[in-house]
């Protein structure tokens, strides 16, 4: 049976998977949910900037154009994909959600528009940060306190008058509550104390330091990766706690309840709101994959360095996948390029 490989996801995992697939000579098609390649940094919020500066924002093959020190923003990225997969005259299939995946003597994909793709292998490449955290302490607030998620907040005009709390204090959390502070009380309930990167050290980025020390690479089950995973820093860019305050933000403890439009803080204060913004981290979807053995007791997907138990089924963009950078985007191409020669290898 002559190889054909169903890239699902045309992000910068499943364009990367696709460019090495070409290097490869092996064919293949990227189908892609969304209506145009990048949407999925584009419907992020509006003043996102990339926390990785240019240099280490670009996928194999095509460098970021400016000041590579500099972060890019969410529509330059974007639209830095939408070129590379036409630069790299790269098969993709636009507006087609995978809606079931099964396996027979082939795998069989079922799109939403009712057709279907059969493929000798699979490369699940359709991210680990799409379906929003929402705890249950959100249905005790009462209807009036507006609830919106990281992902679902846009720009600070979604946002009614008066106090917004913002729960979660990762990248993310820190810059929603900094950007609402010029215009609203704002609060931000953060949790464990977390270590912020300097964003520079000796006149070079972090992410060099981090890149060139090899931490970045430490396998996830090496001690180093197992203390990377335990800390998840992030770089500071005046997003530690002073700084916050002295935007506006008012840093409370973790939230622990809710009673109508009353936050309860771990601490025992309380206040009252009218909104808050969860960011407290992100789950996958896995419904789709209707291969029980690709997934793990807690309904997960299982893999081991991209490669499931299922053969001929892998993963590139997974948290973790083989080390810090898989799931971000220098992590890409080196975890496209490993799951790609074990497609070559395989019968
Ligand atoms: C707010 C935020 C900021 C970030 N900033 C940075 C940063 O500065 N630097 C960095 O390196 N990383 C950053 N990351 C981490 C990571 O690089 C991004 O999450 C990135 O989008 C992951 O790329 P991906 O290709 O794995 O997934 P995605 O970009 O999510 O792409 C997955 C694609 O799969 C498609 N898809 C999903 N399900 C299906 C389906 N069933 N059928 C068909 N298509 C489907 C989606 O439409 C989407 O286009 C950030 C993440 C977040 C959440």
């Amino acid at each position: 049976m002559s190889k054909f490989v169903l890239v699902i996801g045309a992000g910068q995992a499943g364009l990367a998977t696709g460019y090495h697939l070409r290097k490869a000579g092996i064919p293949f098609e990227i189908v892609d949910a969304a209506g145009r390649v990048g949407d999925s940094w584009r419907n992020r919020y509006l003043s996102l900037t990339l926390f990785t500066p240019r240099q280490f924002s670009a996928l194999p093959g095509a460098s970021l154009v400016g000041n590579r020190e500099l972060y890019p923003s969410r529509d330059e990225f974007a639209d830095y994909l939408e070129s590379y997969a036409a630069t790299f005259d790269l098969p993709v299939r636009l507006s087609s959600r995978v809606i079931s995946l099964t396996r027979g003597e082939r795998f069989e994909a079922q799109l939403e528009s009712g057709e279907s793709i059969s493929a000798t292998h699979v490369v699940i490449a359709t991210g680990a940060f799409q379906e929003p955290v929402v705890p249950s302490i959100a249905s005790n607030f009462a209807h009036e306190v507006v609830q919106l998620t990281s992902s679902s907040y846009r720009e600070p005009s979604q946002v009614p008058d008066g106090p917004v709390l913002v729960v979660g204090d990762g990248a993310s959390g820190r810059d929603i509550a900094a950007e609402l502070a010029s215009t609203r009380p704002t609060m931000l309930a953060a949790g464990k104390p977390r270590k912020l990167f300097p964003e520079r050290f000796l006149g070079k980025s972090i992410w060099w330091w981090l890149y060139w020390s090899g931490l970045m690479r430490a396998p996830a089950d090496s001690r180093i990766g197992q203390l990377m995973q335990r800390a998840d820093p992030f770089p500071d860019r005046e997003r530690n706690l002073d700084s916050l305050a002295h935007k506006g933000v008012r840093v409370r403890s973790r939230l622990a309840g809710a009673v109508g439009a009353t936050a309860k803080f771990a601490d025992g204060d309380e206040a009252e709101i009218a909104s808050v913004i969860w960011a407290v981290g992100y789950r996958d979807d896995t419904s789709w994959v209707k291969i029980p053995a690709v997934k793990n007791p807690d309904g997960s997907f299982a893999h081991v360095n991209g490669a499931s138990p299922v053969p001929n089924l892998f993963f590139v963009g997974r948290p973790w996948q083989r080390n810090r950078a898989s799931a971000l985007i220098m992590g890409a191409g080196p975890d496209a390029e490993s799951v790609v020669k074990l497609i070559s290898e395989s019968t």
